[in-house]
């Protein structure tokens, strides 16, 4: 056997990651679908329709699933209970033409089990005159039992010339269907023929060391086994080996992709000329300076970091740590560091109030070290804008924050070395690669406060490096979550009431719309509610409302009286989902929370119990919730370990839905399924790492 050079071992970074196996040809071949025998112009657009352009997507077009049908030269061996499947020849032995209401029937004798054929509707006149007494009849359909008697209505016939002298002995058919006018038949034929053809050139894919160790067939035992193409004697058998068989599809796909983002992992370090930062001073500075200590997750993670940025390879790190984990302190130590040895730092943030938070803290630290910074956002004067710039290009900023304004056509660094995305689920791709392409080699960092569960995170991140905080700051009280219908609302505004009137701490009343809808009229909106609250139960307590309809300057005023304690109460709608940090807030209610996802939920929740005050979490919902928010709420009342929580998210919605728009492609495989096929995903990353790393311990 000729030696194939498994594609993994190529290395080129490649310019999309598979998601999607795609089958390979060793060597050059005619993969036309009009080669094959019995597909002309017409059946081949109707196969181009539904995507399958060459005899490969052909090959990857498995069946939806297997008929049994019965060998016909042993005669037919029906069970009495069920309604089964025949496939059969018999010489005919009576016709009732039909009359009236009464069937066509026609009885055939099946090597001495007699049948019974009916048609309630003729297929076409002059069909009942086909059948005579003698005639050989190929038939195929469902049998019922008619009085003792198989039975089969409307079954698919052909008249034969004679009884055929060799039997068959397949017993399962695949069946496709999916393609209009497209038989199973002439699928089937036209699957064995480009096997056939095709199968000694294909490119096994997966090189054979991994074949052996997780027992696995080649490429054509696989598809040969799936497709049916070699006849089955023992249905047990067939069973494990179609799994197998499936099991190495699934295999090869997660290992494309898992080889891929491997690949584009090492590409993005080879030769690269990231600034090597050796002076930490600064970092350590910061340290003294905190009015706290740092958790040793905390620690851990910066220690990583430091000695990341101390390479010229550039870092790609995904922090990820739960609401309220202390990431942002992390990444400004990365920054204080990156700053100190002469690189620049863009931090990025997905809303203005989030990007102005971390100005406020960079404010309070950053002035202490002397390290010069700015900021760049959508809300900017023209001329705020122009100093801001020129700031950046100059050199002179060391730390530039902002929101999606700082990948702008006119913004230019002039030495960017580190790139930090705060929230970076609420980016694209193309974005951050847009941040990235500003500089030359920068290191980059993001955060997310979503955590991916770690099989997905592999599936995903597979060309990023991974650190995880999990521990809180200390002497945080875990936030109660209560369920409360809406009709009990006004109880629940009391207790908030009461509660902020003799503690002076704050609350956050969310709300799904911003003003009145007509569409949906039983949604509670930010603008209405407000008005209702301060005429109402709250009219003692100063109130603020925050949406996204609000500009910069106005949500940002807001944001800051709630911060420093000039308002109690804050209604907002989601805009306060990420990031937003006030500890004095302990309370929260969320109006319609069966309309929210659970991590979003999650992430609003996420705003209180930062303080060392118990917080607790009040969901309001209306009626007639579906299953779906039935779970998310429950999920939400039982754990508020975020960790746990996307683990039920991803369950209810599935990995496609889950990631959203930004990595959608990458979780739509054509046979792997990223929670059932969780095992093969493991393996596949560990052994894709394993042949292009050549190290295990990644
Ligand atoms: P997130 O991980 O959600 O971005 P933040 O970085 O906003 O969390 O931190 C949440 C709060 O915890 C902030 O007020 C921050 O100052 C505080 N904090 C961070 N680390 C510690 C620590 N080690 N000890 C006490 N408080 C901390
Ligand atoms: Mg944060």
């Amino acid at each position: 056997m000729n030696q194939i050079e498994p594609k993994l071992l190529t290395m080129i970074a490649p310019e999309s990651i598979p998601g999607r196996l795609e089958l390979q040809l060793a060597e050059p071949q005619s993969i036309a679908l009009r080669d094959l025998r019995g597909i002309g112009p017409k059946t081949e657009q109707r196969l181009q329709q539904r995507g399958i352009e060459n005899q490969l997507d052909l090959l990857l077009y498995v069946p939806r699933k297997y008929r049994r049908t019965y060998r016909f030269h042993k005669g037919p061996k029906i069970c009495a209970d069920r309604a089964e499947w025949v496939e059969a020849i018999g010489r005919v032995t009576g016709v009732v033409p039909p009359r009236g209401r009464r069937p066509l029937e026609i009885r055939l004798d099946v090597d001495g089990t007699d049948f019974k054929l009916l048609w309630f509707h003729l297929p076409y006149r002059g069909f009942a005159r086909s059948f005579k007494a003698g005639k050989i009849v190929r038939f195929e359909g469902k049998v019922e039992h008619d009085r003792g008697l198989p039975t089969v209505a409307h079954p698919d016939t052909e008249i034969l010339k004679e009884r055929p002298k060799r039997a068959p002995t397949t017993e399962l058919v695949p069946i496709y269907g999916g393609i209009d006018k497209v038989s199973d038949s002439l699928l089937g034929r036209a699957i064995h023929n480009a096997c056939d053809c095709l199968a000694p050139h294909l490119e096994e894919g997966v090189p054979a060391a991994l074949l052996k160790s997780h027992d696995l067939p080649t490429i054509e035992v696989a598809l040969r086994t799936i497709h049916v193409l070699d006849s089955v004697q023992d249905l047990d058998r067939f069973s494990e080996e179609l799994k197998t068989a499936r099991h190495r599809l699934i295999y090869q796909e997660f290992l494309d992709l898992q080889g891929a983002l491997t690949k584009r992992y090492v590409v993005s370090r080879r030769a690269a000329q990231a600034i090597e930062c050796k002076e930490r001073e600064l970092g350590r500075e910061l340290v003294r300076n905190l009015p706290f200590s740092l958790t040793g997750d905390q620690k851990k993670a910066i220690a990583t970091i430091a000695d990341e940025l101390d390479a010229p390879v550039p870092m790609r790190r995904l922090l990820q740590g739960d609401v309220g984990s202390g990431k942002t302190i992390v990444a400004l130590m990365a920054a204080a560091i990156a700053a100190a040895n002469g690189a620049q730092v863009a931090m990025m943030a997905p809303t203005e109030i989030l990007a102005s938070q971390h100005l406020r803290r960079v404010e309070g630290f950053f002035a202490d070290l002397k390290t010069p910074f700015t900021h760049l956002t959508g809300s900017q004067s023209a001329a705020q804008r122009r100093r801001a710039l020129q700031a950046a290009a100059s050199g002179e900023a060391k730390l530039v924050i902002g929101t999606h304004a700082l990948f702008q056509n006119d913004v230019e660094f002039a030495n960017l070395g580190l790139i930090i995305v705060d929230e970076e689920h609420k980016f694209g791709v193309e974005q951050r690669q847009a941040l990235l392409d500003l500089g030359r080699d920068p290191h980059l960092l993001s955060m997310t406060a979503t955590p991916i569960p770690r099989t997905l995170a592999h599936a995903v991140f597979g060309d990023r490096d991974l650190t995880t905080i999990r521990e809180k700051p200390p002497g945080r009280k875990p936030i109660r979550t209560e369920l409360r219908d809406r009709f009990r609302a006004s109880k629940v505004y009391e207790y908030v009431r009461d509660r902020i009137e003799s503690t002076g701490e704050q609350a956050y009343i969310v709300y799904p719309l911003v003003e009145a809808s007509e569409a949906v009229q039983h949604r509670k909106n930010v603008i209405d509610g407000a008005e209702q609250l301060a005429n109402g139960l709250f009219s003692n307590l100063r109130i603020g409302i925050l949406h996204g309809r609000m500009n910069g300057a106005a949500k940002e005023a807001v944001m800051r009286q709630f911060a420093t304690g000039e308002i109690d109460v804050l209604c907002s709608t989601t805009v306060i989902e990420v990031g937003v940090d006030v500890p004095n807030a302990t309370m929260m209610i969320v109006e319609n929370a069966e309309l929210f996802g659970l991590s979003q939920l999650h992430q609003l929740r996420g705003r209180i119990g930062r303080g060392g005050t118990a917080s607790i979490c009040i969901l309001l919902t209306g009626s007639g919730l579906t299953e779906d928010a039935r779970k998310r709420l429950r999920a939400m009342v039982e754990t508020d370990d975020g960790f746990q929580l996307a683990e039920t998210d991803l369950r209810i919605r599935g990995p496609g839905e889950f990631l959203g728009n930004n990595q959608a492609g990458l979780a739509e495989f054509r046979f792997g399924d990223i929670l059932r096929d969780a095992q093969w995903l493991q393996l596949a990353r560990r052994d894709a790492r394993r042949l292009i790393l050549g190290d295990a311990s990644r």
